[in-house]
């Protein structure tokens, strides 16, 4: 393994990178710094979470000379990337006497003025507010040695393509340039072409970035369950500061709210907030005030907080490279970091094409039952009981009657244990048996169903056994007994994946059919 020291790079570099907890460099940096040293043009292609800013950053502070000017300029989609940015850097400059200032719209723009008048050698900007400051007069940018288009994949998403052309256009041409991106769409590939010199281009593949130090499972649930499902899951992990992901904005406004609803410290991110609502959610959720942040792909990329224990898919992603962007939220800097995705049976076939790009199965687990639920919140609800015992005895007395009331007419540890219930049980509502299936004939611990098509659409039982292992996730021994005729099929599956066959198989294809499915009636008994 590569170790920092072998870089070409002072001493103080190498020290602040002692200090900020790097062990050793990541795969991008290990084979994009020495390009850079090297004053070679790049492009730095690698998901979200891969060490790209230290990746830039290194070798661009050893660039950085005395002349009191701007000698780097760095691009960001968003203020909160300029702001992590330009803390990486300065974290990273420690030892150094260089001044890096971040620019972005929402600040005045007489503050930040002044402070580019005082000199400072690196800025970090959004393409608006940069490009405002060219305008003006008030940013130069003929004598920058080292110009960098960071996330320029969510730069172009934004409509900062012209923005950032216009720049482009007043950097002296005599200059090395980075672009970094996740992804690598014709438009990015053309802004390199025409305004990149030879460039470099460097790959982390895909296979480098499922960090072995996140732990993947994914749990089956139904559709109608889903919500009271995350909230077993959660309830049942010990979650220091969680990124909930749900598919459209609409969904996250609605989950944050239930969340809310039921106690749980959420909170939303998504396109429609404001820059102070989205700041103001960004630093609770970082000083742990919100535990959980749901957002959409788009509200939380290249978003970096630390000690993130837990991503949960609410929605899983419909393209195997959110998922991997996504999960990669968590287990930074050498941390654990779980991965919990709940899947409905109509999301099977995601899951299937997540485990086929990222080559590993993903293990399933159980939605855990209200007993271990009970059993994990205990101390929790414990310690909230003896907190309002211990500290708020004016809020007591306003049901003393009440109180005593009970308290005559029932032991006190009945009235304790119900009022437990009615406060920590309210919120799981969850029906174990939301389908009632009744009695289908089937063996016994098996469900069995009635399925509208046979041999007349070529159905075979190796297809439709295939199709149900395919589905759940069980293997194909463990789907009971097939008897296929010739318009009609009748199909038994374990008991407790009957649910989950049931809403599934309605939305899949068999022997490219649409099928109806039912439970099945039982036969008359022979007397
Ligand atoms: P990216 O830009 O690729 O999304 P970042 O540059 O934001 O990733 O880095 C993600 C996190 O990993 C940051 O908190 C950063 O400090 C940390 N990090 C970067 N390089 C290393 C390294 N070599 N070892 C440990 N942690 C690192
Ligand atoms: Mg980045």
């Amino acid at each position: 393994m590569m170790k920092f020291e072998q870089f070409d790079v002072s001493d103080e570099i190498k020290k602040a990178i002692k200090e900020m907890g790097f062990e050793a460099p990541s795969p991008i940096q290990e084979k994009i710094i020495p390009e850079i040293l090297n004053k070679r043009d790049v492009i730095g292609q690698a998901q979200t979470g891969t060490g790209k800013t230290a990746a830039f950053g290194i070798p661009l502070l050893e660039h950085i000379t005395k002349e009191k000017h701007i000698q780097s300029l760095i691009l960001t989609p968003t203020r909160e990337l300029a702001i992590q940015v330009a803390g990486e850097l300065q974290k990273l400059s420690k030892f150094q006497k260089v001044q890096t200032l971040p620019v972005y719209g929402g600040q005045s723009i007489g503050q930040q003025i002044k402070s580019l008048n005082r000199g400072v050698e690196i800025v970090v900007g959004t393409p608006g507010r940069v490009l405002d400051h060219l305008n003006r007069g008030t940013l130069k940018l003929q004598n920058i040695h080292t110009l960098i288009l960071d996330e320029a994949d969510e730069m172009l998403d934004m409509g900062f393509v012209e923005d950032i052309e216009k720049i482009l256009k007043q950097v002296n041409s005599n200059r090395q340039t980075m672009l970094f991106s996740a992804t690598m769409p014709p438009p990015i590939r053309k802004l390199s072409s025409k305004y990149m010199t030879n460039p470099k281009h460097v790959t982390i593949d895909k296979g480098d970035v499922t960090a072995p130090s996140i732990n993947q499972v994914y749990y089956k649930v139904l559709e109608k369950n889903k919500l009271d499902s995350l909230c077993r899951v959660i309830d049942s992990e010990t979650i220091h500061l969680g990124i909930v992901f749900c598919r459209t904005k609409k969904g996250v406004a609605e989950l944050a709210e239930a969340l809310q609803a039921r106690g749980y410290m959420a909170d939303g991110l998504h396109g429609d907030l404001s820059q102070p609502q989205r700041d103001l959610v960004m630093k609770k959720f970082r000083e742990s005030s919100v535990e959980f942040l749901i957002a959409t792909d788009v509200a939380a990329r290249g978003i970096d907080v630390q000690n993130v224990s837990h991503v949960i898919n609410y929605d899983i992603p419909q393209d195997p490279e959110s998922y991997v962007h996504r999960i990669g939220r968590t287990g930074r800097a050498g941390k654990d970091g779980i991965a919990l995705t709940l899947v409905t049976p109509r999301e099977m076939k995601h899951l299937r094409s997540i485990e086929a790009q990222i080559k590993m199965k993903v293990p399933s687990r159980n939605i855990p039952s209200v007993e271990e639920v009970v059993e994990k919140q205990q101390h929790v609800w414990k310690g909230q009981i003896i907190d309002l015992i211990e500290n708020d005895d004016q809020g007591m007395t306003l049901y003393d009657t009440l109180v005593s009331d009970l308290l005559e007419q029932y032991p006190p540890e009945k009235v304790v244990t119900s009022l437990m219930k009615l406060a920590f049980y309210s919120r799981d509502d969850m029906n174990d048996d939301s389908y009632d299936f009744g009695e289908t004939g089937a063996q016994k611990g098996m469900t069995r169903f009635f399925i509208n098509v046979g041999r007349n659409v070529d159905l075979t039982p190796k297809k439709l056994v295939d199709e149900v292992s395919r589905l759940v996730g069980i293997s194909a021994q463990s789907v009971g007994r097939v008897d296929i005729f010739e318009n009609f099929t009748f199909l038994e599956v374990p008991e407790e994946v009957a649910p989950f066959v049931y809403e599934g198989l309605k939305y899949s294809r068999v022997s490219g059919a649409r099928i109806n499915l039912e439970p099945a009636k039982p036969r008359p008994k022979r007397k």
